[in-house]
């Protein structure tokens, strides 16, 4: 269609490309002599006003401003700062409760690279500190609180601590908690990523991920230039939407956090239902430091059925919410981590971890808790 528009201008108009009057504006914006946008894999107004959005939210209680890069995806995020403040030869000690897709990124793409992977409880002070004083190659600490899809915590202001004595970084996946939720740069955390698939964008519309720090200078000078080289850049789009999906997180946060805490205690009464794990819950191992470090517990959840055809049956009963492998919406979701999220994992390391074939993990979505509660009973029935 002819809009009498030339393409240039069109273009501009859809907001990913930079017009420049002429070449003398294009070079000195090159050259840093004039402020002014190039080309959307190296910044965009939209990426960077929502990247800056969720830094400020990270850091709303602290004195200095945290700065944000938007991301492709939550991988990306991870990606970008193991590869960005690792070298070849440096460790990264991690949890091991974490998302398979992350196990999977360390395992089958750091590791090639020479970064080496470490393991251990990091609820376990002694133990770390040992590790810390023994391995001064040990650069990184890495972990999510709550896990996926276990809800353990970990104590964030230990971690951090502990790392800054050794001279260590340390980074923290929040995507579960949100800076609604948790905010880990308060207690000394250096880098914090997100998944904005989830919580922050809600709906369901689009993939990417974040990274803040207080670190200015990591960011701009060791982050940001891989991230346009790699081109993990956000698109101004997916950022639009997390933009729009932000303006309700705080209500839907609360919500979420509501249903997931009276299903919790639902699903610890029923007679079909081996256990239940949620931070909301006084019986959970981290209830206590859940508390504290958190303003509430969440909405993600995961329970045993006892074993894998218990698990099959009562996923295919349900009828309001949704079988689908991510997490954080509107919208109840459910899953198997065995077959699903962390089917990347052996079968005896996922059973060493607790991740058992009867585990189905729910991500409480904001409906009336009322008609969760009915389809959650009804295909109990059915286990
Ligand atoms: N972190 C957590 C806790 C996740 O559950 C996921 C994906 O499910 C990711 C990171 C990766 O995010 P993305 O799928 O946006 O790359």
């Amino acid at each position: 269609m002819d809009t009498g528009q030339p393409a240039s201008s069109i273009a501009h108009l859809c907001g990913f490309l930079f017009v420049f009057d002429d070449l003398q504006q294009g070079i000195d914006i090159f050259d840093g002599k004039e402020v002014g946008n190039i080309y959307s894999r190296f910044g965009n107004p939209t990426v960077d006003s929502v990247a800056s959005k969720i830094a400020r939210l990270e850091s709303i209680d602290l004195e200095q401003t945290a700065t944000g890069l938007l991301t492709s995806s939550g991988m990306s995020a991870i990606a970008l700062v193991a590869m960005g403040m690792l070298q070849p030869g440096d460790t990264l000690l991690t949890h091991p409760d974490l998302y398979g897709g992350t196990v999977a990124l360390f395992r089958d793409v750091l590791q090639p690279l020479g970064i080496q992977l470490l393991t251990t409880d990091l609820r376990d002070d002694e133990g770390l500190v040992a590790l810390l004083e023994a391995r001064s190659d040990i650069r990184m600490i890495y972990c999510e609180t709550p896990s996926n899809p276990l809800l353990r915590c970990i104590d964030l202001g230990k971690i951090a601590a502990f790392a800054k004595a050794f001279d260590c970084h340390t980074l923290v996946d929040n995507t579960f908690a949100t800076p609604v939720l948790q905010r880990p740069l308060a207690l000394g955390v250096d880098f914090v990523i997100h998944s904005t698939t989830k919580y922050l964008n809600g709906h369901g519309t689009g993939t990417g991920g974040v990274v803040v720090s207080l670190d200015m200078e990591a960011m701009q000078s060791r982050l940001l230039p891989k991230l346009r080289l790699l081109g993990g850049t956000a698109s101004p789009w997916e950022a639009w939407l997390i933009h729009n999906g932000m303006k309700t997180l705080p209500l839907r946060m609360e919500r979420h956090s509501q249903n997931a805490e009276i299903i919790a205690n639902m699903l610890e009464k029923h007679p079909r239902v081996k256990s239940v794990h949620y931070p909301g819950l006084i019986s959970h191992p981290d209830y206590e430091l859940a508390q504290r470090q958190m303003q509430a517990a969440g909405g993600m959840l995961s329970f045993d059925l006892g074993g894998r055809d218990a698990a099959i049956r009562f996923v295919n009963a349900l009828q309001l919410c949704t079988l689908t492998p991510t997490l954080g919406d509107v919208d109840t979701l459910v899953i198997h981590p065995a077959t699903m999220s962390h089917r990347a994992l052996a079968p005896e390391v996922r059973a060493a971890l607790g991740i058992s074939d009867g585990l189905v993990r729910l991500s409480v979505g904001i409906e009336d808790v009322a008609d969760l509660l009915s389809d959650l009973v009804q295909a109990l029935e059915v286990v």
